[in-house]
């Protein structure tokens, strides 16, 4: 990234940020004019930086339409993959495990895209309400297959049906997991945007990112490389802590996931974890100059949400309480820094978890309201491939 996009970025709207990030990893293969349109459709919402307080400040990620930073990417995702589809005479399925967020982005992004069928796998009860609500009911081209099992069995099984040639030949699956790059690489864009509206460039931010799957902050770290200013990076993991484990130890243990309050982190073996090994070379040493993680459990993550609640007025989700209590806890070690925390998803998503902790309603959104009448539709499958098998073959 050249000196003069970072010096003179105040100057630029977010749309010529995001083109300008993502133009190298396009190269010629969407022309200028189709790019900017997708761009535009892709970040058509706000990504405000919020004061907290002298130190923390919050990068709220959640105006998209299903209320977490995972539209972005989908949004992305889906428009290119409708861009390419045009000129392309099979039909696509996206298949798409989720431990919460995913499933209704992708559903939202890819809603009636020509060509294109989504597949969406969940752990039945494991996902909030809302997050059943917006990946069952859009209907049409969207699937979901509610899994007796937890999300790792999903995308073992997503993961089974990628290996598996014969399915493979009849049809064509591409993911919209963030193994993807397509739903990957953009979210370097709010990055950039945080980076703008920071209020002191001679103080660098540390960042710290709720992490489960760690594509969110592998974009983070990414952007970094290609120049963005940041000082630190904490990834903020919830009781799933493989990585929080690793960066103490130097060893990395993959475990099963447990189910947490904050569940789109409830990943125990991060398939983007091996990209940041890359980006370090697999160097220990020099991955743990740039990046720190912390672990939280649930009561703490409650404690940290009634009491920003109640001392700063501001009111997390579960997600974004674990990247306040991570950047919190590397401040207090760090005296004079100062740093940003992205609030990964917007709190109406949580309600059944974060009312009982503030003893009060969180105000609905309208679309929240809507969303809450509808009935879920979704297919009952045990957490076994070759069910899931039978069922793409029959589709
Ligand atoms: C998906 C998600 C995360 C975790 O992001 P990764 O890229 O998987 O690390 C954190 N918070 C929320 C609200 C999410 O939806």
């Amino acid at each position: 990234m050249e000196k003069e996009f970072i010096a003179g970025i105040d100057k630029l709207s977010k749309e010529e940020i995001a083109c300008r990030v993502i133009r190298p990893y396009i190269g010629n293969e969407i022309p200028k004019n189709e790019l900017e349109r997708i761009v535009a459709e892709t970040i058509y919402f706000d990504f405000p930086l919020r004061k907290i307080d002298q130190h923390i400040f919050s990068l709220e990620l959640f105006h998209g339409p299903t209320l977490a930073f995972k539209d972005v990417g989908a949004r992305f995702m889906s428009r290119c993959l409708g861009y390419f589809v045009k000129n392309f005479n099979k039909q696509i399925t996206v298949l798409v495990a989720t431990s919460g967020d995913t499933g209704g982005a992708v559903a939202n992004g890819f809603y009636n895209v020509d060509g294109v069928e989504v597949v969406i796998l969940y752990p039945s009860g494991k996902v909030s309400s809302v997050q059943e609500l917006q990946l069952t009911t859009p209907g049409n081209n969207i699937k979901a297959l509610e899994i007796e099992g937890s999300f790792d069995d999903c995308q073992k099984m997503v993961k089974q049906a990628f290996a598996d040639k014969q399915l493979n030949e009849k049809i064509f699956l591409t993911s919209a997991n963030s193994i993807n790059v397509a739903r990957w690489l953009p979210q370097q864009f709010y990055y950039f945007f945080a980076y703008q509206q920071w209020p002191e460039k001679d103080n660098t931010p540390v960042i710290s990112v709720p992490s489960g799957n760690f594509g969110n902050i592998c974009a983070g770290l990414l952007a970094h490389r290609s120049g963005l200013p940041v000082t630190h990076f904490i990834a903020a993991c919830n009781a799933n802590d493989v990585v929080t484990e690793y960066l103490a130890t130097g060893n990395y243990v993959p475990a099963k996931s447990v189910a947490t309050i904050s569940n789109a982190m409830d990943v125990g073996d991060p398939s983007n974890f091996v990209r940041i090994l890359e980006l370090f070379n697999k160097e220990f040493r020099s991955l743990k100059k740039v990046m720190s993680s912390y672990s939280f459990s649930d009561e703490k993550t409650k404690e940290i949400l009634g009491e920003v609640f109640r001392e700063k007025k501001y009111l997390l989700d579960p997600h974004g309480a674990v990247g306040y209590g991570a950047l919190n806890k590397y401040l207090q070690q760090h005296p004079g820094q100062k740093g940003i925390f992205l609030e990964t998803a917007h709190p109406v998503k949580f309600y059944d978890v974060v009312e009982p902790v503030i003893n009060e309603k969180v105000p609905m959104p309208q679309s929240v309201q809507d969303l809450l009448k509808l009935k879920k539709n979704s297919i009952k499958m045990r957490s076994d491939y070759r069910e899931l098998k039978e069922y793409l073959f029959s589709e």
